[in-house]
C-alpha cells in the first residue's frame, strides 16, 4: 500500500488534476494506493473568507461562494462525463448545505470555532468526492469520507487524534474495500458525536501521515509544487536546492520552524512505524525530490534553513524570579490553558528573565493573560510589566550532525554579524539538532540568503554593489564589471551584481541585479535621485554583502560615508574628500569601519590603478616604518608639464589635458597643487602619521588672480592671461637643462608640495605622459626606495583601481 497525498496547488485546476490522475494511475499499477487531497487550490481561504464575511454582508459571502463555485463546476465540466449527473448533483447539494451555513452565521451573528469548522470541511469533502469520481472513470478507484474514518476531541480547528478509534476505523475499512484506489479528503475529520473538527491549516499532511501509520504503507507520498524539502524557502532564497534524504527529526525541526512544505505533526505517525516519506513535485515528477527517513545518505552537517516571520517576544523579567521556583511554570500553563502556542524558548542562567516567541497575533492577548497571572508580583514590583516586541522572525538552522561540529554557531552568528543582522534572542536545543536566533522580520529575507551562502554555497560569494556616479570613471567600471562578470564567476567563484546606480538626477534599482546591457537607458527612465533617497533604498534593498561606490569627487557625497558603514555596508571610494578631510573624520571613518565590520577602501585616490595605498599598508601592517616619501602624483600636472613649452600655450595644454580626462572636473583642483596635497596627506596619515591639509606647505605656481576664481570659465581666462608668467616659468627650468615636476614630499612627518627642477639624472626626469611615481624610504628600504610607477591617471586605470578594491572585499 502507497499513500499520495496532494496538496492545493497540485489539485488547483483540472489541468492539474489530471496530472494527479496520471500519477496515481501509474503508481496504482505496482500497488494499492490511498490518495489524500487537499481543498481545490485556495478555496480553505475562500471558505473561511466567505464565512467571515457572511458576518457583516450575506451578499458579499454570496459572491465568495460563487466564485468557489465556478472553480468546482469548470472541474466537474472538463474532467467527469456529461452523461453522469449523480456527480454535479450532490455537489449542488453540498453547496446549497453551505450556503445555509453561511445564512445561518449572517442571521445569528455568530461564527464559532465549531462553524468555522464545519465550514472549512467543504473544500476537502467537495475535491475529495470530485477527484475520486473524475478518477473512477479511469481506473479502478472509490471515494471515503475522512470524517468517517479520523476521529478526533473536540478542539475543533486544531483537533487531536484519538489514534485508538481511528487506526481500527481505517483498518477495518481498507481489509474490507476491494479497489485500488480510494480517494479521501485531508485535513476534515469528526468528534466522537460525529461532528465536523479539522486538524489544522495545513493538516492534510497529517491526514496522509495518519493513514500510511494506520496501514503500515510502504511509503507516503507528499505531492506538492515544489521538488522537496529545500535548503532554505525556495521563494526566500534563489539559490536553495532540495535536500535529498533527510531524518525525521531534522525534517521535524525544519517544518516546525516554518518549512511549510510539510505541516509539522505529519512526521510522528510516519516515524513510528519507520514509514519513507518521500516529498515530490506534481509538475516535475521525474525529480527525485526529498526522502525523509531514518538513515539519511547525506553528510552535511546543516541539512536546512527554516524561518518563521511575524513572531513576537514575551519577556517576564525582575529580580524576584530570582531562586524561587514556579514562574515558568506559571507562565507556560497560562499559555497552554489559553492554546497559545509557545515557538521559542530561553531563559538566562542568572534566572533574571525568561523569554519566549509566540506567533504575533497570540502577542497581545498573550500578555493580558501573563499581567493577570503575575499581577500581584508586578503590583510588588518583583517583576516587571510583561514586555512584548513584535516585528520579528525567527530563524533556524538545522542538521543532526551539528552536534559533533564545533564552530557552527559562531559561522552563524558572525556572518550575521557581518551583515548588520542583529540577533535579539537565541536559543540551542541540548540536542544541537537546531540553532535559533530572534531577529528583526525585515532582516528575515537578507539573514536567510546570508546563511544559505554560507552553509551551502561557499564555492561562490555574492557582492551586491550599489554605484553612485556613472560619468567617466563610473562608465567605465560598469563596463568592466560586465565584461568580467563570467570570469569572475567561472575563476574567483564571485558573483558581482549592481543593484543600484545613480547620478546626481536620476537613480535605478533592481533588486535581482541591473542588466549591465541597457542601464543607460533604465537610468534615465529612473526615479529622481537624491543622496538621501539612494541611501534609503540601498537600505531598505537589504542585501548582504553590500558594497557602496563612490565615483564622483563631490563633497556631499563623501559626507555619506559614514552611514554606510553604520549600516555594515562597505565604502570604495575614488574621491579623495573624505580621507583628506580632518584627521578626526578620516579616524572615525577607519574606527566604524572597523567596529562595523566593513571595509573602507580607497586605493584610487593615489595613483588610479596603481597599487599604492594597498603596498603601503602591507608594509604598515609588517612592522615596516616610513621616514619619506618622495613622489609625482599628479597624472594631470605631469602631463601639462610635459606637453607645455614654448610652442603651446599654457591654457591649451591643460584643456587638452581635462579632454583626456587627466583632470578633476574642476581643473583648478588640480593646477593649485590641492589635488597633490590631498595625495601626499593621505600617504602620510596611511603611514601612520597624525597631519592635516593646512600643514602641508604648498608651493603654488597659479598667479593668485587665477587661485581666486570661481568657475572653470573664469579659470581658462586667467590662464591665457597669465601666459607670459606661465613661459616664464618654462624657461627657468629650460634654461638649467631641467624639466618641471610637481613633487610632493614627506619627510620626517612633515609634508610640501610645489613645482621644481627636475635634472637629467633624476628618476623623475623621464616620468612620461600622465604618469606617477612614487618613493618609498622605510626601515627596509633606507637608501634604495620601493617605487611605483605608471599611469596615474585616466578613467580606465581609476576604474580598474575601484574594481580591484572590490574584489579585496570579495576576498576579506
Ligand atoms: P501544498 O499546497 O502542496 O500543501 P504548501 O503551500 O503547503 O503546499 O507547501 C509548499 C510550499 O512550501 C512551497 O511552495 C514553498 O513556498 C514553501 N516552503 C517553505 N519552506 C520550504 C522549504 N524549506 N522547502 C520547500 N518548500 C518550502
Ligand atoms: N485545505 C487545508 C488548508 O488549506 C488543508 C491542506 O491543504 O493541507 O489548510
Ligand atoms: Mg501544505
Amino acid at each position: 500500500m502507497k499513500v499520495l497525498k496532494f496538496g492545493g496547488s497540485s489539485v488547483a485546476n483540472s489541468e492539474n488534476i489530471k496530472k494527479v490522475l496520471d500519477i496515481v494511475f501509474n503508481t496504482s499499477k505496482s500497488s494499492k494506493v490511498a490518495v489524500v487531497v487537499s481543498a481545490f487550490g485556495k478555496t480553505t481561504d475562500n471558505l473561511l473568507a466567505g464565512a467571515n464575511e457572511a458576518l457583516k454582508d450575506i451578499t458579499g459571502a454570496i459572491e465568495i461562494l460563487e466564485t468557489i463555485k465556478e472553480l468546482h463546476y469548470q472541474v466537474i465540466d472538463d474532467l467527469i462525463s456529461t452523461n453522469n449527473k449523480e456527480v454535479s448533483k450532490e455537489v449542488t447539494a453540498l453547496f446549497n448545505r453551505l450556503l445555509s451555513i453561511y445564512e445561518g452565521v449572517f442571521l445569528l451573528q455568530e461564527l464559532s470555532d465549531k462553524t468555522l469548522a464545519k465550514v472549512s470541511s467543504f473544500g476537502e469533502k467537495l475535491s475529495s468526492y470530485i477527484i475520486a469520481n473524475a478518477a473512477k472513470e479511469l481506473f479502478d478507484a472509490t471515494h471515503k469520507k475522512s470524517s468517517q474514518l479520523v476521529i478526533t476531541n473536540n478542539d475543533f480547528l486544531h483537533a487531536q487524534v484519538n489514534f485508538k478509534i481511528t487506526n481500527t476505523n481505517i483498518t477495518s475499512f481498507f481489509e474490507e474495500n476491494e479497489h485500488q484506489v480510494t480517494v479521501l479528503g485531508g485535513f476534515i475529520s469528526s468528534n466522537i458525536e460525529g461532528e465536523t473538527t479539522t486538524l489544522g491549516r495545513g493538516g492534510s499532511d497529517f491526514s496522509a501521515s495518519i493513514y500510511a501509520a494506520a496501514l503500515n504503507a510502504d511509503e507516503l507520498q507528499i505531492w506538492t509544487d515544489v521538488s522537496g524539502m529545500f535548503t532554505a524557502n525556495p521563494r526566500v532564497v534563489k539559490q536553495a536546492f532540495p535536500i535529498s534524504e533527510i531524518s525525521y527529526e531534522e525534517a521535524m525541526e525544519l517544518s516546525h520552524f516554518g518549512a511549510k512544505v510539510l505541516y509539522p505533526p505529519t512526521i510522528q505517525p510516519a516515524l513510528r512505524k519507520e514509514i519513507p516519506i518521500r516529498i515530490k513535485n506534481t509538475f516535475d515528477p521525474k525529480s527525485s525530490g526529498t526522502l525523509i527517513c531514518k538513515d539519511p545518505k547525506n553528510s552535511n552537517e546543516v541539512k536546512g534553513i527554516s524561518h518563521i516571520e511575524d513572531i513576537s517576544l514575551i519577556t517576564l523579567e525582575g529580580g524576584g524570579m530570582i531562586g524561587i521556583p514556579g514562574f515558568s511554570k506559571r507562565l507556560f500553563e497560562t499559555l497552554s490553558q489559553q492554546k497559545i502556542n509557545v515557538v521559542f524558548i530561553t531563559q538566562a542562567s542568572s534566572e533574571h528573565s525568561i523569554c519566549v516567541g509566540v506567533y504575533e497575533n497570540d502577542a497581545s492577548k498573550a500578555k493580558n493573560l501573563l499581567d493577570e497571572t503575575f499581577n500581584v508580583e508586578i503590583e510588588r514590583k518583583k517583576i516587571k510589566p510583561i514586555i512584548i516586541e513584535n516585528d520579528l522572525a525567527i530563524i533556524a538552522v538545522v542538521g543532526e550532525s551539528m552536534k559533533n561540529y564545533q564552530g557552527l554557531s559562531g559561522q552563524m552568528f558572525s556572518a550575521l554579524g557581518r551583515n548588520n543582522v542583529n540577533v535579539r534572542a537565541i536559543a540551542q536545543g541540548s540536542s544541537e539538532k537546531n540553532i535559533s536566533a530572534v531577529i528583526n522580520k525585515y532582516d528575515a529575507k537578507k539573514a536567510l540568503n546570508t546563511l544559505h551562502e554560507q552553509f551551502f554555497e561557499e564555492k561562490t560569494k555574492q557582492l551586491n554593489l550599489f554605484i553612485t556616479g556613472v560619468g567617466n570613471v563610473g562608465e567605465r567600471l560598469l563596463a568592466q564589471l560586465q565584461q568580467q562578470k563570467k570570469f569572475l564567476k567561472d575563476n574567483l567563484k564571485l558573483n558581482i551584481r549592481i543593484i543600484g546606480i545613480a547620478n546626481s538626477r536620476k537613480m535605478f534599482f533592481d533588486n535581482s541585479g541591473i542588466n549591465l546591457g541597457n542601464w543607460k537607458e533604465n537610468l534615465e527612465n529612473g526615479e529622481p535621485a537624491t543622496l538621501d533617497s539612494f541611501y534609503k533604498k540601498v537600505k531598505e534593498s537589504n542585501h548582504r554583502n553590500s558594497v557602496f561606490i563612490d565615483n564622483t569627487a563631490n563633497q556631499e557625497v563623501s559626507e555619506v560615508y559614514e552611514k554606510y558603514l553604520r549600516e555594515s555596508i562597505s565604502v570604495v571610494t575614488c574621491n579623495k574628500i573624505a580621507c583628506a578631510s580632518s584627521f578626526d573624520n578620516y579616524k572615525t571613518l577607519k574606527r566604524v569601519s572597523k567596529k562595523y565590520n566593513a571595509a573602507f577602501l580607497f586605493e584610487t585616490n593615489v595613483g588610479a590603478g596603481l597599487p599604492i595605498i594597498d603596498t603601503l599598508k602591507n608594509l604598515i601592517n609588517s612592522g615596516d616604518r616610513v621616514h619619506k616619501i618622495q613622489a609625482v602624483l599628479s597624472g594631470s600636472l605631469n602631463f601639462v608639464f610635459n606637453n607645455f613649452n614654448e610652442t603651446s600655450t599654457f591654457h591649451d595644454v591643460v584643456a587638452q589635458a581635462q579632454k583626456e580626462g587627466f583632470t578633476e572636473p574642476d581643473p583648478k583642483i588640480d593646477l593649485s597643487g590641492v589635488d597633490v596635497a590631498r595625495k601626499i596627506l593621505i600617504l602620510a596619515r596611511e603611514s601612520g602619521y597624525q597631519l592635516e591639509l593646512e600643514d602641508i606647505s604648498n608651493n603654488a605656481f597659479l598667479p593668485d588672480k587665477s587661485l581666486k576664481t570661481t568657475n572653470n570659465q573664469d579659470f581658462y581666462n586667467s590662464l591665457t592671461k597669465n601666459e607670459a608668467h606661465f613661459q616664464q616659468i618654462f624657461k627657468e627650468a629650460n634654461d638649467k637643462n631641467c624639466r618641471l615636476k610637481y613633487v610632493a614630499e614627506f619627510i620626517d612627518g612633515k609634508a610640501n608640495v610645489g613645482l621644481q627642477h627636475i635634472a637629467v639624472d633624476h628618476p623623475f626626469y623621464n616620468l612620461e605622459g600622465s604618469d606617477n611615481i612614487v618613493l618609498f624610504f622605510t626601515d627596509r628600504y633606507p637608501e634604495n626606495p620601493l617605487l611605483i610607477k605608471g599611469a596615474g591617471a585616466g578613467a580606465d586605470v581609476t576604474a580598474s583601481g575601484i574594481f580591484a578594491d572590490v574584489i579585496r572585499i570579495s576576498n576579506q
